[in-house]
C-alpha cells in the first residue's frame, strides 16, 4: 500500500502529522477546502461573535455550534523568529525557520516558513500566508474502499 514515503517500511502512519482533510473525515475540511482557493480563513461565532484560530465546529467562549467562515488577512509582520539547524523533526530538512507572525492585528501565530535561509529573517519582515500541498496518505472510505485525498497545509514566506 501507498503511504508516506519517508516513512515506509520505518514507522507508524500514526507519525503522520498532517490531519486528514476530506470532509469523510474532518469537521474543519472547508478550512482547507478554502486554503486550496487561496483564502486563509478561520471560524467566528454567529451567536457571541468570538473569532478561534484554529478554526472550531463548537465556540470555546459559548459552545454554540453556529459558527460561520471568515477571512483572515495572508500578509504580516514578523515578531521574533526561531531557527532550529540541526536535529528537526522527521520531514523537514534544516534549517527549519519558525515564525511568531502578527496577521495586521488580526490573529498572531507561530508558523513554519519555508524558501529561508538562516539569518535571513528577522522582527519587522514582512510575510504572506503559502497554501502547500501535503503527501497525500490512504484512508479507509465506504465500504472499506480505499482513497487518497489531496491535502495542503499553510506556511510563511517571505515578501
Ligand atoms: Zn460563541
Amino acid at each position: 500500500m501507498k503511504g508516506i514515503s519517508i516513512l515506509e517500511g520505518k514507522y507508524a502512519m500514526s507519525m503522520d502529522m498532517y490531519p486528514l482533510q476530506d470532509k469523510s473525515f474532518n469537521r474543519i475540511h472547508p478550512f482547507y477546502d478554502n486554503l486550496k482557493e487561496g483564502r486563509f480563513t478561520t471560524t467566528k461565532c454567529k451567536d457571541c461573535g468570538t473569532r478561534s484560530f484554529p478554526p472550531r465546529v463548537l465556540c470555546p467562549e459559548c459552545l454554540s455550534e453556529e459558527m460561520e467562515w471568515v477571512d483572515l488577512p495572508m500578509e504580516g509582520t514578523v515578531l521574533c523568529v526561531s531557527e532550529q539547524l540541526a536535529g528537526v523533526p522527521l520531514g523537514f530538512t534544516p534549517p527549519l525557520i519558525m515564525a511568531h507572525v502578527d496577521l495586521d492585528g488580526e490573529l498572531s501565530y507561530l508558523g513554519r516558513v519555508q524558501n529561508c535561509q538562516a539569518g535571513e529573517l528577522k522582527a519587522g519582515d514582512r510575510v504572506k500566508v503559502v497554501a502547500i500541498p501535503i503527501e497525500s496518505i490512504p484512508a479507509e472510505g465506504k465500504k472499506g474502499a480505499i482513497i487518497e485525498m489531496e491535502r495542503v497545509f499553510y506556511v510563511f514566506e517571505k515578501i
